[in-house]
């Protein structure tokens, strides 16, 4: 059952989720700046990153987030700028509920296929608008991935020189596709068993099935003595 967000509650205030020893909680916490370098290098044996790209999406993003409760997870969540402009409560709620954001372009171009000036315009309206729906609750966010995870050497230093951080990705999912959320996780688990049983996981949160996916990812990576580790932003708006 989904709990509706309470619309009146400060966002610095956000509802409590009672954790206990035999959840899965959070291993460490990464501060992370423009400057941190590739995160999968930062990883240690059998430590993962989750992250949720495409969102946010008010019904299954809230189901995502119910389903990382339930074992006292925390993502990062790259948001695209028209989604996060449409729903910048669910943005806000993200926040809220312990989860750190990124930014993922404006409006999911492949950015390798525009030329250097678009490409710009694209991460730099994604950007606005994820810290236009988060101004409120004084959180910006520096932490960006390419859709497609398409890029070039060039790209990747605009984005830099942007001051923001990019993160790539070690096990996705392939969720776009139409594979079922037990090969979706097998999936995940072959790439990480290939990357030194560490990594950065990719799911997407606005999908079908999205909480679903999440749920059995879990469960799994809790019975393979997994450990979740969580990406802080830091605040340079303060
Ligand atoms: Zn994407």
């Amino acid at each position: 059952m989904l709990v509706a967000a309470c619309s009146v509650a400060p966002a610095s205030d956000p509802k409590p989720v009672s954790c206990d020893a035999t959840m899965m909680g959070v291993a460490r916490t990464i501060e992370v700046t423009p400057r941190t370098g590739p995160i999968h290098a930062l990883l240690r044996d059998h430590e993962v990153v989750l992250t949720f790209d495409d969102g946010p999406e008010p019904k299954r993003t809230r189901a995502v987030l119910d389903a990382l409760d339930k074992e006292c997870a925390k993502a990062t969540f790259f948001l695209l700028g028209n989604q996060a402009n449409r729903y910048p409560a669910m943005a806000r709620e993200i926040s809220a509920r312990g989860h750190s954001i990124g930014s993922h372009t404006w409006s999911h171009a492949n950015l390798v296929n525009l030329n250097d000036t678009a490409a710009k315009d694209q991460v730099q309206r994604g950007q606005d608008a994820v810290n236009a729906a988060l101004s409120s609750v004084d959180k910006r966010s520096v932490m960006f991935r390419f859709p497609y995870v398409a890029t070039t050497p060039d790209l990747s230093r605009i984005v830099r020189d942007m001051d923001l951080l990019e993160v790539g990705v070690t096990a996705d999912g392939a969720d776009w596709t139409r594979i079922s959320p037990e090969e979706a996780v097998d999936l995940i688990f072959q790439k990480l068993a290939l990357s030194g049983d560490k990594g950065v996981v990719l799911l997407h949160d606005p999908f079908d099935r999205s909480d679903a996916r999440t749920a059995l990812l879990l469960s799994r990576l809790k019975q393979e003595g997994y450990r979740i580790v969580a990406l802080e932003n830091t605040n340079p708006g303060r």
